[in-house]
């Protein structure tokens, strides 16, 4: 049977290691202004949190998630992983993250690609991000502390992927999750998504040092998949194209399965819905902790393993 779903809409979420919530609190919601949407943990390891951050709503396309894991060793940024998770401001917003990162002492250094300007920098564990104003990408709706709505993070602008085998990742970037190639500049080769976030994906033209995981690293990238039908379509069209997907596992607030690709790099389809508003009211969204019913008996064991933590305006900001 052939299907006509083999495009995804982009990137659905980023997973990465770190090693103490507070300090990941602190700088994605504390600097970056966004919403911690759900404080859960990582339903392989119950002693780790799995924290998300995102738009007000936790919506596909802006939800980075961690697992912070205070005996994690370093581990090291390289071919088989996404070098940098992009991040999609305003129009307008350059100028305000530029001085804003400034402010709060987050080294940033600018750079260009495919004509577009970027604010580069890291986060405490050494996780490398930048920053873009795009006119695309519906505008965010949350404000926290030292940013104001109209210049807060829409999502992600996309990622740059680091492939120890970039001619293969280029190639199941176009032949099978059905993005576009629109060009090549500075050793990177460029790829659409059909979204207007999560969707910019540059790619290593040439080979480069292999990483490792461990903290400052990203686990995995998270494509888009509209719905469950859809999902066992992906699932199906990934084993055809010679992929090994492991069967869809229920992550909570999507539908989830994974495959390693040739240059290296975890990939997951993961579903649209049904979303962060699954198990918390949507203006309570991150308030709790929150577990899956299976360790619900368990809590009181669950919450002692966990360091507690806040999510809170930054020094910086309270003036
Ligand atoms: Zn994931």
């Amino acid at each position: 049977m052939t299907n006509q779903v083999n495009q995804t809409a982009g990137i659905h979420h980023i997973t990465a290691f770190v090693r103490n919530p507070q300090q990941t609190a602190d700088f994605y919601a504390g600097v970056l202004g966004l919403r911690l949407v759900k404080k859960t943990i990582n339903f392989d390891a119950p002693e780790v949190y799995h924290l998300y951050f995102g738009d007000e709503y936790g919506s596909p396309g802006t939800i980075i998630t961690f697992f912070p894991w205070a005996n994690s060793r370093k581990g090291r940024i390289g071919a088989g992983q996404v070098g940098v998770t992009t991040y999609v401001v305003p129009e307008d917003a350059y100028d305000f993250w530029k001085e804003r990162l400034a402010k709060l002492n987050v080294a940033a250094e600018e750079t260009e690609r495919f004509g577009e300007r970027y604010l580069q920098f890291a986060d405490p564990d050494g996780l490398k991000a930048e920053i873009v104003a795009r006119a695309e990408g519906p505008a965010s709706t949350w404000s926290f502390g030292g940013v104001p709505a109209d210049k807060a993070i829409k999502g992600f602008g996309g990622a740059i992927l680091y492939s120890g085998a970039p001619e293969k990742t280029a190639n199941l970037l176009v032949n099978v999750m059905g993005l576009v190639k629109i060009g090549e500049e500075g050793g990177y080769a460029r790829f659409r998504a059909t979204s207007d976030i999560g969707n910019v994906i540059d790619v290593n033209v040439d080979a480069m040092e292999p990483g490792h995981g461990g903290a400052g690293t990203v686990h995995h990238i998270a494509w888009r998949a509209k719905d469950d039908a859809e999902h066992a379509l992906w699932r199906s069209h990934v084993a055809s194209n010679g992929y090994q997907p492991t069967p869809i596992v229920d992550r909570q607030y999507f539908n989830a399965l994974y495959f390693r690709e040739e240059g290296g790099i975890l990939f997951e389809i993961a579903t649209d819905p049904p979303g962060f508003a699954r198990d918390e009211e949507q203006a309570h969204l991150g308030g709790k902790l929150m577990l899956p019913e299976w360790y619900e008996p368990h809590r009181a064991q669950i919450e002692q393993l966990l360091t507690p933590f806040e999510v809170r305006v930054l020094e910086g900001d309270q003036q």
